[in-house]
């Protein structure tokens, strides 16, 4: 079986050389738009092409606006300030995510909190979410408290795993009922879409990640999808040292911090978005192919959950148990084929240990079982 399936994999990417998890894919403008900036000296924190991805952005995705920040972790850390977190408040989001969720937490001074993730699409549960509310918080004055610590609850920050939407409808719901800020960690998810409207456009605030290992890259970089043009503009000044538009005076109003991404990097990402929808269409055609290859093996393949179209931004199946999953990774990690296990849940992480945990069931289960599969976009016809 293992043997099968690296051969497989090695089939449908051509070639005998190691295959990585997830490479970047350079067949469209990139080197012209770069070189441009180059000519132009245009290539720090000025330029055009900063706000032409911007706009690309935002008008893919169907945003009121989108802000092009340097790398997703500030992205997601800046929305979390506009959105109110601040110093010794909760957040909550699921334990099952890449530490960059809650390391943006941490830094404003805030804490996260862990509520369970759903087996359909292994990102945060609604219903865990709502019956973590029912049993320990109450609303005072439409302010979320969580009763035994007396903290204020801020938001809520789902994160689409793998690129697989949450059930959205419902956390949206539930965010309303409780006062809570809805801002998704849309770093793996671009390009997926959840009935019909792009992730990160459900919440106040989305975070998108642009680095190497993501569907798309800027090199580094991330964006932040505002829901209102309003929002758009305060996070931009946010994420530009909050400078007063003057002729020549250099006047700040707010403490803020330099999170601008630099036009060199927005002309690589702008290259990069021309082909997106590309990337997602053949990403797909190869999800399709490991579904076929899977189907009556003992390893299950995680599929898009229902009402969504997923970027299928990283491949992954669920091992029938921990041993049979350690032995996949053994065998193809050794023969040149790049898998992985998903991250350590972050309540088993000692940096996060400490945290308000709610029910971990399928959070644990799966993170024993999960593996991702090489994912680069594939030269399918
Ligand atoms: C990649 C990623 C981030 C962070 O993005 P960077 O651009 O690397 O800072 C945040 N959250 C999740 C879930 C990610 O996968």
């Amino acid at each position: 079986m293992h043997n099968s399936l690296t051969t497989f994999i090695r089939e449908l990417y051509g070639t005998q050389d190691f295959i990585p998890l997830h490479q970047p894919t350079f067949s469209g403008n990139e080197k012209s738009y770069v070189n441009n900036t180059i000519d132009s000296t245009f290539v720090s924190s000025v330029g055009a092409y900063v706000d032409e991805f911007e706009n690309a952005l935002s008008s893919y995705c169907d945003a009121a606006a989108a802000v092009a920040v340097v790398n997703g972790t500030n992205g997601l850390q800046a929305a979390l300030h506009m959105a109110g977190v601040t110093r010794d408040e909760l957040v909550i989001t699921q334990s099952m995510t890449f530490v960059a969720t809650c390391n943006a937490i941490h830094w404003l001074g805030a804490e996260p909190v862990f509520v369970d993730i759903s087996d359909k699409t292994l990102g945060m549960c609604p219903f865990s979410l709502a019956s973590f509310l029912d049993e320990y918080c109450e609303l005072s004055n439409n302010i979320c408290f969580h009763k035994p610590s007396g903290k204020r609850v801020r938001a809520v920050v789902p994160m689409h795993t793998f690129g697989h939407p949450v059930e959205l409808s419902r956390l949206v719901e539930v965010c309303r009922n409780w006062h809570l800020t809805l801002v998704e960690d849309a770093a793996e998810s671009l390009g997926s879409t959840y009935k019909g409207q792009h992730t990160g456009t459900f919440g106040r605030f989305g975070a998108l990640s642009f680095n190497g290992n993501k569907i798309i890259t800027t090199g580094g970089g991330g964006a932040v999808l505002c829901k209102t043009k309003e929002d758009g503009a305060k996070l931009k000044h946010f994420t530009t040292t909050a400078k007063l538009p003057h002729a020549f005076e250099f006047i700040h109003d707010e403490y803020a911090c330099n999170a601008r991404m630099p036009n060199l990097n927005a002309a690589l990402g702008l290259a990069q978005l021309e082909q997106l929808t590309n990337f997602v269409d053949k990403k797909r055609q190869l999800a399709a192919c490991y579904a076929d290859f899977f189907k009556g093996t003992a390893f299950k393949f995680v599929q898009e959950p229902q009402n969504t179209r997923a970027n299928y931004w990283l491949n992954a199946i669920v091992c029938e148990n921990k041993r049979s999953r350690d032995d996949l990774l053994k065998y193809a990690n050794e023969s040149g084929v790049m898998m992985r296990p998903v991250w350590k849940p972050m309540h088993q992480l000692s940096l996060y240990r400490h945290c308000i945990v709610h029910d971990m069931r399928n959070t644990e289960w799966f993170a024993e079982r999960l593996v991702n599969l090489p994912s680069s976009v594939p030269s399918l016809k």
